[in-house]
């Protein structure tokens, strides 16, 4: 399973081609991608045949930016009035090994061969023979059950299809199979554990749990601390999309981003305009599948907010990484061409002990965006405090959001209420 020269750390030799090398394998895979997909499945063909573009223009990653954004409701609309693929299907339908059902309903295809890549999601968490693993996600209609179960499997460890629910026959299982891995969303762990010391266990004696491996939900920082300092097991994210088939994107020991798969070509864009941003930008994941045969997804809009980073990991891995999901297209603005999304404020703003509400105000002066941060803090402080914090406030922001701030404006006790939004957008354009 494990490389030779490289015993037990990576998965397969795609994770550590060198950029050149992985630049042509992504430019080569996606064109035999597209021309294949527009030759078998009819609403690509409509695709490409609208917007004026032939297969064969689409010969590098750059070049998607000539295609429209495929968007979820698009997908539900077009399978609406084309059931049951909406014209995405490339072989005939009795090829198809499985389907899967996201709310929509979309029916997502999927063929058994070639799915072996998640597994290296579970590999880079130290997923091996010999582990006897709990996966808490559903087997039923989404693909998150079956195929972490197969992933698990191909590194070799035991699997155990608990599915969602059943707190304490979860709790009963761990501790008669000694399970050593956990698979599932970080609060569901937190549940089990919690549920566990109520029925009178020590979860740190009483069990065998060495590793965890979260997605679906956000991993807080101060989850990850709990789990990995007091209850010593290893965690591990990654980012998965139901209606590209699995996992994008991954994280290694060194926990500071997600590798991309390669078999996947992933962009970040500016969700208006289909643009690819730069490393470091906040915009769109867009997915391309190029191992997915069957389903001729081209640009694929998850809705979901990225940047991604392509600084050297100390791992080995070669892939630039995901810096983590901040948010969703609708929670965002763009800010002098920027995106300021409401949860990356509020994780600047309410690291700051002092801080107990915050606001952004986006204005429009002179032909130039304007954001002002209003602050509430939960103590009164002196004109030197406040001088400090604007300034650090200030800081973190454009460390964390990339955009300078134009004004701090600290607001009375009681100014600012837990319902308004956190972004509020008062630019008129005229
Ligand atoms: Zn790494």
């Amino acid at each position: 399973m494990a490389i030779k020269g490289k015993p037990d750390e990576f998965f397969d030799e795609l994770e550590i081609m060198p950029a050149e090398v992985r630049e042509k394998y992504l430019n080569q895979r996606l064109s035999q991608t597209v021309v294949y997909a527009y030759r078998h499945a009819p609403a690509v063909k409509n695709i490409f045949d609208k917007a004026g573009v032939s297969p064969d223009q689409i010969g590098t990653v750059k070049d998607l930016e000539k295609l429209p954004i495929i968007r979820k409701t698009d997908l539900i609309e077009l399978q609406k009035k084309n059931p049951p693929y909406g014209g995405f299907l490339t072989v005939p339908p009795e090829d198809v090994d499985r389907i899967f059902l996201s709310p929509g309903p979309i029916y997502e295809p999927i063929q058994h061969a070639g799915i072996k890549w998640f597994a290296k999601a579970f590999w880079a968490a130290g997923f091996r023979k010999g582990d006897v693993v709990i996966n808490t996600f559903t087997y039923h209609l989404s693909p998150a059950g079956i195929l972490f179960h197969e992933a698990l499997r191909d590194c070799g460890a035991t699997a155990i299809p608990m599915g969602t629910g059943n707190t304490e026959i979860q709790i009963q299982t761990m501790y008669d199979l000694k399970v050593t891995g956990f698979v599932g969303t970080p609060s569901f762990l937190m549940t089990l554990i919690k549920r566990a010391e109520e029925m009178g266990y020590n979860f740190q004696q009483d069990f065998s749990l060495q590793r965890a491996w979260f997605t679906g939900e956000m991993l807080a920082p101060s989850v990850r601390k709990t789990l990995e300092e007091d209850y010593r097991i290893a965690t591990a994210q990654a980012y998965a999309v139901t209606e590209t088939g699995g996992a994008l994107a991954y994280e290694c020991g060194d926990k500071s981003g997600m590798h991309l798969m390669d078999e996947y070509v992933i962009e970040i864009v500016d969700p208006e305009t289909g643009k690819q941003l730069g490393p470091g930008e906040i915009g769109e994941i867009v997915v391309t599948p190029v191992h997915n045969k069957v389903w001729g997804l081209i640009r694929f809009g998850t809705g979901d907010l990225s940047s991604y980073t392509t600084e050297p990991c100390p791992c080995g891995r070669t892939a630039n990484k995901l810096t983590g999901i901040a948010g969703r297209t609708s929670d965002a603005i763009k800010v002098r061409g920027m995106f300021v999304v409401a949860r990356q404020a509020e994780q600047v703003c309410l690291s700051f002990e002092p801080v107990s509400r915050f606001q952004i105000l986006v204005t429009r002066r002179e032909q130039r965006d304007e954001i002002t941060l209003k602050v509430e803090l939960k103590d009164e402080a002196t004109e030197e405090d406040k001088q400090k914090l604007a300034s650090d406030l200030n800081q973190k922001f454009q460390n964390v959001c990339r955009i300078k701030l134009d004004q701090i404006n600290f607001v009375e006790k009681g100014a600012i209420s837990e319902e308004q939004p956190k972004i509020v957008d008062e630019r008129t354009w005229e």
